[in-house]
């Protein structure tokens, strides 16, 4: 997962200005009294060895299956590790799925379920993982890869993103088969080998292979998810956070073009000058902002929500300008609910005394759902004006994906399987800014979201990709049952 779990910054934003909003809202409108949840002990599948989720995890964290973006650094031996590990840890799955490598590192395994007409779920996971910044080895309590126990945490990279999903989903099936579980609906796992530079060669290929198959799956499950303690200052309650779609990713390189020539015979504007004027006028129109996104996460969250917050938040029709301004003003907040623009890289000159001909730049958009690559191009276009070339370059190009539904039988079960597993957790849609391997079935799968039956607080969940990653040993059973509930839950007689 491309590290974005940004709510918390948001959250607190929101809450900065709340006050201010809520002298907006119209004197003497009444506010809905919504039930508060009561709690409830969470089901657990019975007979699941935390131990082994734990050991195992330990044991993959130790496995260094770090990728870099230059492929050539990539050393496979280290994903193959990865695949005798898992197949001598999970003989019932190896035995009981059909298990074919793709493209040699990715693996797909399929359960075959006894109900040829229901449509298979695809649970998503990936092998490898960022590497440690070089420099910040020390800042780390225990080696990011020695898979060690401190204090009730296990340590490592990848522990979050994604080896701890990774074995949970292994483990449950493996516990499922040991059952005699026999599923109805077919259960395919997709486990990719380089999701954190892409998934050009793992899950694209993986996909396309289960699309040119025919297969047309009811429900992706990925990460971009994940259990917080609590959202301050939103709510006390811990918040199910589930992606239910994903940014898309877009370089512009804008070109100004002129004479040339000596620098003792300036034109009134170079090409820098008119390169430098077009960023700057860009920087100051951005996409529009669309609070209108951020609707389904405050209605889910609003039974939960401070209840000086909740007539604001949950009314947007009325609030929704005054938000919107607030959140738009805030870095953190602003990122989650408009296209980005970002000025990554500039260009233009060889010598103190000569024109240059041409200067260029190259801004780094992250589309939110709804605008598009070709909406972002002609935006930029009308700011930056005719005489600024606009061209999208590099190979990392995608479009956001659509929404998938928070109104569906998937979404039912997942839910279901969330409040079973967490039930004193609210379950809210959320929008990552980052890209994962999924986005490779938006064309053929049907719901696609991403969760990760792990907890923490919004610090430690953001550990990904960065120092101390980390998860808690207590989540080892619940990691394990989440799974064997969606399981079960996916089943057409369930
Ligand atoms: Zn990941």
């Amino acid at each position: 997962m491309k590290k974005s779990l940004l709510i918390g910054a948001a959250a607190v934003g929101v809450a900065a200005g709340a006050v201010a909003v809520r002298a907006g809202l119209r004197s003497g409108r009444r506010t809905e009294t919504l039930p508060t949840p009561s709690p409830t002990e969470p089901v657990i599948e019975p007979g699941i060895d935390a131990q082994s989720f734990l050991d195992h995890l330990a044991e993959a964290v130790r496995i260094p299956t770090v990728v870099y973006a230059e492929r050539e650094r990539n050393d496979p031996a280290d994903i193959l590790a990865m695949h005798a590990f898992l197949r001598e840890s999970y003989p019932l799955t190896h035995e009981r799925c059909r298990v074919e490598t793709v493209n040699d590192l990715s693996l797909l395994f399929t359960w075959e379920g006894t109900d040829a007409d229901a449509d298979p779920i695809v649970l998503m996971a990936h092998m490898d993982v960022v590497p440690v910044e070089p420099g910040t080895e020390d800042d780390w309590l225990v080696g990011a890869f020695e898979g060690k126990t401190v204090d009730g945490e296990l340590w490592g990279r990848g522990t979050l993103d994604d080896k701890g999903p990774l074995i949970a989903v292994m483990e449950a099936v493996e516990h499922l088969a040991s059952t005699g579980f026999t599923p109805e609906r077919t259960v395919i796992l997709a486990i990719g080998h380089d999701e954190e530079i892409g998934g050009a060669e793992g899950a694209a290929n993986v996909a396309a292979l289960l699309n040119e198959r025919g297969v047309r799956p009811w429900f992706v499950i990925d990460e971009g998810g994940a259990v917080t303690d609590a959202l301050p200052p939103l709510t006390t309650d811990p918040v199910a956070l589930v992606k239910v779609a994903e940014k898309g990713y877009v370089d512009l390189e804008l070109t100004a073009t002129g004479e040339g020539g000596h620098s003792s015979f300036p034109p009134k504007q170079s090409t820098i000058g008119a390169l430098a004027a077009a960023i700057q006028r860009l920087e100051a129109h951005p996409m529009p902002a669309r609070i209108d996104v951020l609707r389904p996460f405050f209605a889910a969250l609003a039974p939960r929500l401070d209840p000086r917050l909740r007539p604001i938040l949950t009314n947007l029709g009325v609030t929704g300008p005054a938000v919107s301004r607030l959140l738009a003003s805030k870095q953190e907040t602003n990122v989650m609910m408009r296209t980005t623009t970002a000025v990554t890289m500039v260009s233009g000159g060889v010598k103190p005394n000569v024109l240059p001909q041409e200067a260029s730049a190259v801004v780094n958009f992250r589309i939110l759902p709804g605008d598009s690559i070709e909406s972002v191009i002609e935006h930029v276009r009308n700011v930056v004006g005719d005489d600024i070339a606009v061209l999208p370059v590099g190979e990392m190009r995608g479009e956001p994906s659509r929404f998938s539904s928070t109104d569906s039988p998937a979404w039912k079960v997942l839910g279901t399987s969330i409040e079973e597993t967490f039930p004193d957790a609210a379950v809210a849609p959320w929008i990552l800014t980052g890209a994962t391997d999924s986005r490779y079935y938006s064309d053929f799968a049907g719901d696609i979201y991403g969760f990760a039956p792990f907890t923490g607080e919004m610090d430690m969940l953001g550990a990904i990709h960065g120092t101390g990653e980390r998860i808690r040993t207590s989540d080892a059973e619940t990691a394990v049952s989440f799974f064997c509930r969606l399981i079960r839950n996916a089943q057409p007689d369930a």
